[in-house]
């Protein structure tokens, strides 16, 4: 498995750099001959090759099986004309990486504020509200006079579809139920189309159950009872924000880890930015973008039929519970290690593991 790995900005380098080493542990255990090509994106690049991304790292990454992206400090890039450009963005809308799987769960040794549960927020990610992926070219965001802005959302059946069958796919792999979240009392049109669309694909998959949710009424029942949640599916910029309640109340946005999957490729990233209040301390928490790296690897082992690579990300995740339910961890998850400590505490319980 060839794999491009890019640090990204803030707590980016500390946090990957002990990724890769667990990704090279992780390689040898596993005997899975993972080779790394370590590049550039964010500020880095900037520096070096005046934008944030570059057609040549993106012909890279096509050719590659799969990428890590570090958090990026995406409010900074704000004149794509100077290649300050999204990588987020950049790499889902030229990869159509549509589905952003972002799981939350409680662990041992956490408190426990609202009882356990175990949810993946399922998000589209390649249209919504973000004016940076909606259009073939410019943005979906207007300056109609000095004081008026519009804003556009794109909704689209494809990307309704497409979404909507990742999220049953994935439930049938869990507790088969899906909960659609929406907005539909006012996107009349939109999330009316969105949550049919959900429905009608849904019917493909006889065995999961179905309910939904309005946004806002949502966050109220995610907090009051998050065990009653399974698979969420849900448009892109609210599933953003859902996702980023689900990681904290799981313990800490540093516990959440994803992929960004399309079709052809995957990318792991954390769902957290680049935390420029805490970068460069040795307080970041690893743990999100170790789990984005444990997802890639399934990822990959269930398209090419390699179950080394599915055990491999088995074992990291039950490793990393084992590293908080001793406070083995960062400061945020109850721990007293830096990051690079966490890392080392990491190897050597994933050293005690069966390959
Ligand atoms: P953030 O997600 O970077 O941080 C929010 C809070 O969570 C901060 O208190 C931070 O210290 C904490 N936190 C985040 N990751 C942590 C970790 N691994 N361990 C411990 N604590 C952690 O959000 P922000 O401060 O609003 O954004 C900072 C920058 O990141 C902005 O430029 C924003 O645009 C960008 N951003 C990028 C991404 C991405 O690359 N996918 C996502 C969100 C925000």
């Amino acid at each position: 498995m060839k794999l491009v790995v890019l640090p990204g900005d803030g707590i980016g380098p500390e946090t990957m750099a002990v990724t890769v080493e667990v990704l090279k542990a992780v390689s040898e255990k596993f005997s899975l001959g993972l080779s790394l090509d370590h590049d550039v994106a964010g500020h880095e690049s900037l520096k070096k090759y005046g934008a944030t991304v570059t057609p040549e790292l993106l012909a890279k990454v096509q050719a590659a099986d799969g990428m890590m992206l570090g958090p990026m400090s995406t409010y900074e890039f704000k004149d794509e004309s100077r290649g300050e450009i999204n990588p987020s963005k950049f790499f889902r809308k030229s990869l159509d990486l549509f589905a952003n799987i972002r799981p939350a769960r409680t662990y041992t040794g956490l408190p426990v504020r609202l009882g356990e549960f175990d949810l993946v927020v399922v998000r589209e990610n390649t249209e919504g509200f973000y004016a940076d992926r909606n259009m073939e070219s410019g943005g979906s965001e207007m300056l109609v006079t000095p004081d008026v802005v519009v804003s556009l959302r794109r909704i689209t059946r494809l990307c309704c579809e497409r979404i909507a069958r990742s999220a049953f796919e994935l439930a049938m792999t869990r507790k088969k139920h899906v909960t659609i979240v929406h907005k539909a009392n006012v996107l009349r049109i939109a999330d009316g189309m969105f949550i049919d669309i959900c429905h009608q694909v849904g019917r493909e998959f006889p065995e999961v159950t179905i309910d939904d949710f309005i946004v806002d009424a949502m966050m109220a029942h995610v907090v009051r009872a998050p065990a009653r949640f399974d698979v969420i599916v849900t448009t892109n910029m609210f599933g953003d924000i859902l996702s980023d309640l689900t990681a904290e109340l799981s313990g800490s946005l540093g516990l959440g880890g994803s992929i960004n999957a399309g079709a052809q490729h995957a990318m792991g990233q954390a769902a957290h930015g680049s935390a420029p209040d805490i970068a460069g301390q040795n307080i970041a928490n690893p743990f999100s973008l170790i789990l984005s790296a444990g997802m890639l690897m399934s990822w990959f082992g269930q398209r090419k039929a390699l179950p080394a690579f599915v055990r491999a990300h088995a074992v990291m995740e039950q490793v990393l519970a084992d590293c908080i339910a001793a406070h083995e961890c960062t400061r945020d998850v109850g721990g007293k290690l830096g990051t690079r400590e966490t890392g080392v505490a990491f190897l050597k319980r994933l050293d005690q593991y069966p390959a």
